[in-house]
């Protein structure tokens, strides 16, 4: 069956600028860190990937080590843009990144420019593609020198492997002075990725300021804290889900009475605001305007179609921002 995207795919969904950039991202982008990988179903993989298009979600957020195994879910998202997509790539923002273990050896972790350039090639072998949009670094380096990886991801936009970089998971400190040195380089840094949720909110200590003042944009990971933020546990731990899993990110330790009893909580609220706990929970991280993009993950289409839902309703009264930090206190 030959795939064409839903025609309507741009009226609803919200595009935010990223930073100062002249780039938008959609107001959820959709990441393949679980479900997409070789030990995945690969017609569910490729029905998510379809049904976030459809709803004009235009970017995808991938890693070189998503599985598993590491690298399987850059093969699956590669493949499903072969056989389906290809007509659609000048409408998608693909990302992928390097910083975690990769491969054995000196070479395969971390922030040198070895490891970098040799990764984002094999990165493109899997998706089959000539450049990536955003080439990410996924974590600081403490060895590394600063300089070289910034040199690195200067010198990859240059080769044209990608249009834009990004940071992950690093400080306030550490993003400021990495933006210092890519804007003299010439190769700004577009985007940071990081963590945050009803539950995390480290980048409100310092990050955002930073992003704010160096034009950077954010999309940030797990803004449903892995699920906890939705209605996937108020009635026990299901089998088929992350904290019921392998997973080492979210498990049954994770998911403890006193977080259940705020997240019960917080449903409440969700729904006297006629919202899904999942819905309320983007609404939050996209509130007054200061994250370009919420990176969701996804187990199955509904939740996607859930998630997107979201952006019909994404102002707070006082009132409601007031209880949901009681709760969170
Ligand atoms: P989320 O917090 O969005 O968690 C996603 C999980 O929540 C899904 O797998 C599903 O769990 C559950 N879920 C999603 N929507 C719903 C819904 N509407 N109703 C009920 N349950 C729902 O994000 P992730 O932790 O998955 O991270 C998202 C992306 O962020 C990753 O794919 C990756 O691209 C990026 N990321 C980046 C990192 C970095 O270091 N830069 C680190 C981690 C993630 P279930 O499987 O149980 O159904």
């Amino acid at each position: 069956m030959t795939y064409i995207a839903e025609k309507s795919r741009y009226e609803d969904m919200k595009y935010f600028r990223v930073g100062k950039s002249g780039l938008k991202l959609p107001a959820v982008s959709l990441g393949l860190w679980h479900n997409f990988g070789g030990s995945d179903r690969l017609e569910n993989g490729r029905a998510m990937i379809h049904r976030a298009f459809d709803l004009g979600i235009t970017h995808f957020d991938l890693a070189n080590n998503y599985g598993p195994p590491a690298g399987s879910a850059e093969e699956t998202f590669g493949r499903v843009l072969k056989q389906d997509m290809a007509a659609y790539r000048d409408q998608m923002i693909i990302s992928t990144k390097a910083g975690y273990y990769m491969w054995e050896g000196p070479y395969g972790d971390w922030g040198s420019r070895k490891y970098l350039i040799s990764s984002l090639d094999q990165s493109l072998k899997r998706m089959d593609l000539e450049y990536v949009d955003i080439f990410y670094h996924h974590r600081p380096d403490p060895e590394t020198p600063l300089e070289e990886t910034m040199a690195a991801l200067d010198h990859i936009v240059r080769s044209g492997k990608a249009l834009y970089v990004g940071l992950s998971n690093y400080t306030a400190e550490q993003t400021a002075q990495a933006s210092a040195i890519l804007k003299e380089l010439g190769t700004p840094c577009l985007i940071h990725q990081p963590s945050y949720s009803m539950f995390n909110r480290w980048i409100e200590n310092g990050l955002q300021d930073v992003l704010d003042q160096e034009g950077i944009g954010s999309i940030v990971f797990s803004p449903l804290a892995g699920g906890l933020l939705t209605n996937r546990y108020l009635d026990g731990i299901p089998t088929d889900s992350r904290a019921g899993g392998p997973s080492v990110f979210l498990n049954s330790n994770s998911i403890t009475d006193e977080k259940l009893a705020k997240v019960r909580a917080l449903n409440e609220i969700a729904q006297s605001r006629g919202q899904s706990l999942a819905q309320m929970a983007l609404a939050w991280v996209l509130r007054g305007g200061r994250v370009t993009s919420a990176l969701i993950g996804a187990s199955r289409v509904e939740q996607i179609d859930d998630n997107v839902a979201a952006l019909s309703r994404l102002d707070f009264s006082e009132d409601e921002l007031k209880a949901i930090e009681s709760i969170l206190a």
